[in-house]
């Protein structure tokens, strides 16, 4: 079969001929349809110690057709169109069974970096990670659903617990998973104000429904947030940027008992800056202010964003499609930070 494979870190992907993957008995064997390509693929490829073995295939946004099932495999059937759940996980520990899967505590990597991923023709996965595809969502749009959407279904309803009424800044609302945080805090009712870098990343918030946009090169976060909602601040922000600014200017826009929610990551050996962050205590007790982790999702969220895109509730923006072959070109406008929306690549 033909892959993308990364022989080193940080490596330019070559495209390879490799052989099938061969499957254990609780693993399906699937056909590659689509794969997502998003900044958490990137900086992967570019974090020493994340992808265990070399040579790799990276990609974990994932939706194909399975056209083998192992011997053990019961809840799978061969010829469904599934997609992915990005973390190896046991099943067995109390977190996973409580269905925080990305908090496992016998964890065994991720898809694309402790195992091969979808950046080929086929790939193993095995049966628990594999989610049914709903009739009337194409593959790319599953597989962007199955991370760039479902991450903001989690942050938006089970972190910042947005509702009717309330307010959210979202800081980094033009990129791929922003465009859906944007969609998804409209869905759960709440005002949004959408702050990134540049006019075309602000055009496309606007367009997914932001109800105010802030360039954060013209205006200091916290103060035109707050010029925004008459002195108060935001019920809640959501920072998928999360850098040491942009999460102290976060933690200023936050009205009286508002939620931080920190979903980006800019890994220090990537970035070459400590992202870490002050807060002041007593500030933060006097304001009941919240500090929450949202990291990625459990494989029921999945199922339930795919059934937000099967409704068209939520709109899916996959803003340029590659090819297999032209990954690295993908990769590099990422690493610019040159995309709005988000991408993927397709095999047909
Ligand atoms: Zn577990």
């Amino acid at each position: 079969m033909k892959a993308m494979v990364l022989h080193g870190p940080g490596q330019p992907l070559k495209l390879v001929e490799m052989p099938t993957p061969t499957i254990g008995p609780a693993d399906v064997l699937v056909r590659v349809r689509a794969c997502g390509i998003g900044l958490t693929v990137v900086n992967l490829i570019a974090t020493p110690g994340r992808i265990t073995a070399y040579p790799r295939i990276p990609g974990h946004e994932i939706a194909g057709d399975v056209i083998e099932c192992g011997s053990a495999v019961r809840t799978v059937k061969v010829g469904q169109r599934v997609t992915n759940h990005f973390y190896l996980t046991c099943g067995q520990c109390k977190q996973c069974r409580a269905g925080r899967e990305t908090l496992c505590l016998s964890p065994r990597g991720n898809i694309g970096a402790a195992t091969d991923g979808g950046y080929a023709e086929y790939v193993a996965l095995p049966e628990r990670n594999a989610i049914a595809i709903p009739e009337g969502v194409s593959y790319v749009d599953a597989a962007v659903a199955s991370d760039a959407i479902a991450t903001p279904y989690h942050a938006c309803h089970k972190e910042a617990r947005l509702g009717p009424g309330d307010s959210v800044l979202i800081i980094g609302a033009g990129g791929g998973v922003g465009v859906h945080m944007v969609q998804m805090a409209k869905l759960c009712g709440a005002r949004v104000v959408a702050a990134d870098i540049g006019e075309d990343k602000l055009k496309l918030a606007k367009s997914m429904g932001a109800d105010e946009v802030i360039d954060g090169r013209n205006a200091k976060l916290p103060d035109a947030v707050k010029a925004l909602t008459d002195g108060a601040g935001v019920d809640a922000v959501i920072d998928i940027v999360a850098s040491r600014a942009t999460l102290e200017a976060g933690l200023q826009s936050l009205a009286i008992g508002g939620r931080l929610v920190i979903i980006g990551a800019q890994p220090k050996s990537v970035y070459g800056v400590n992202p870490g962050f002050t807060i002041n205590p007593i500030e933060f007790l006097h304001r009941g202010l919240e500090l929450h982790s949202s990291r990625y999702v459990n494989a029921a969220e999945i199922a339930q964003t795919l059934e937000l895109v099967r409704l068209k509730r939520i709109k899916p923006v996959v803003t340029q499609i590659f090819s297999l072959d032209d990954v690295e070109a993908a990769h590099e406008l990422i690493r610019r930070n040159a995309t709005a929306g988000r991408l993927a690549l397709e095999i047909n």
